[in-house]
């Protein structure tokens, strides 16, 4: 795997920039390196693709969110460009408006027409993960209903037979010119096309069976590969897997949402689990072995005899596993010892006798830290 930039030192922006000096700033690389004013020249295109990659991320606040908490890692798998690489087509479909005004004319310049590219909007569903699967991570089969391209005319649009021709009102450009006269001179604007709302084409005879859009509902199973460690509220993106695009646009994406499912016992913490145990006052006392649940099955451990409520055994590396392949956590067992309610008149002398004795007065020291404390140890 290659070595990626940080998206912050590629636009040269600090990482608490405004979403405005985020758009600036690309818009500054992008004319710098753009194809038009660097022709064959492969390191600015490098550099062109590398800013447009890291304006992807960063303008959109939940994959630039995903990204300052997890690095180039968070994107993985995940949508858009967080790891394949944008095409000079993909960049100028989705930035173009960028370079408008820029001297390049229409769309990015160099003989592209600015021609609209349809795109299928984003899809969004909620996957539930219980702490097996998070532990190993799982490929799901989700079914999905969305729209999908018209299998009757190929997603084109058009009727068997129909034709499409260059649109008459902009010649194919997708865009018509007004100049209008101003006291500062003259001012041209430019505006989609009435006619063929920016697509460059009319069709003489639509598909019946998709009225011209291209798109038709229908469902689909997608598989999608969810790795080891995410957690609740975690999004996933696939790219190209959303709703089709009219007229063979391009799909949008699939946003696949983590939904965490409580463990009955094992309270998830970060990539530790923490699991209440309750003993009986004897077993503190006299020591024992006991049974405590993990992710995948139970163990077994060992109360020392004297062991105080509140101290924290630790299973390690039995927790959930680092979402970045950084290790496992551990499960913390936080030990409390159950006092006994109701006691017959025989024990109640039995404790009464003990009661007295010298061994039965508390008497902590440090080794026998509360539970409190140690969590602060824990956390530091
Ligand atoms: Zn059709
Ligand atoms: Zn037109």
């Amino acid at each position: 795997m290659s070595q990626k930039r940080d998206y912050y030192e590629i636009l040269e922006v600090s990482r608490s920039a405004t979403e405005l000096e985020i758009k600036k700033a690309y818009r500054q690389k992008a004319l710098k390196f753009h194809p038009d004013k660097n022709p064959d020249n492969p390191e600015a295109e490098v550099k062109f693709k590398e800013a447009a990659e890291a304006y992807e991320v960063l303008r959109d606040p939940q994959k630039r969110q995903r990204y300052d908490q997890f690095g180039h890692e968070g994107l993985r798998g995940s949508g858009g460009f967080g790891g394949a690489g944008m095409s000079m087509d993909d960049i100028f479909s989705q930035f173009g408006d960028i370079f408008e005004n820029f001297g390049f004319g229409g769309f990015g310049g160099g003989g592209r027409t600015r021609r609209r590219v349809n795109k299928g909007t984003n899809l969004r569903v909620k996957v539930k993960m219980n702490l097996q699967e998070i532990a190993t991570g799982v490929e799901k089969k989700i079914k999905v209903s969305k729209y999908v391209s018209c299998d009757e005319c190929s997603g084109t649009g058009a009727h068997k037979g129909g034709s499409f021709s260059t649109c008459s009102t902009c010649n194919g450009s997708g865009q018509v010119t007004q100049v209008t006269n101003t006291f500062l001179g003259q001012m041209r604007t430019t505006a989609t096309c009435p006619t063929c709302g920016g697509e460059g084409q009319t069709i003489s005879e639509k598909c019946h069976k998709c009225h011209g859009n291209g798109i038709v509902r229908g469902d689909d199973v997608i598989k999608v590969k969810i790795p080891a460690g995410v957690s609740d509220g975690m999004q996933l993106s696939l790219s190209g897997k959303g709703n089709a695009g009219a007229r063979g646009g391009i799909p949008g994406d699939l946003i696949i949402m983590v939904e965490e499912v409580h463990h009955p016992d094992l309270v998830r913490d970060g990539r530790n689990l923490i699991y209440d145990k309750y003993i009986s006052f004897t077993d503190a006392a006299l020591g024992a072995t006991v049974e405590v649940p993990t992710i995948e099955n139970k163990a077994r451990i060992k109360i020392t005899p004297g062991t105080q409520a509140g101290k924290v055994l630790r299973l390690k590396g039995k927790g959930v596993p680092d979402l970045n392949g950084f290790g496992r956590g551990d499960i913390l067992i936080n030990i409390n010892v159950w006092t006994p309610k109701n006691l017959s008149k025989d024990e109640k002398a039995i404790l009464e006798k003990l009661s007295k004795s010298e061994n039965f007065q508390p008497n902590p020291t440090s080794k026998d830290k509360g539970f409190f404390e140690r969590m602060r140890e824990y956390f530091n």
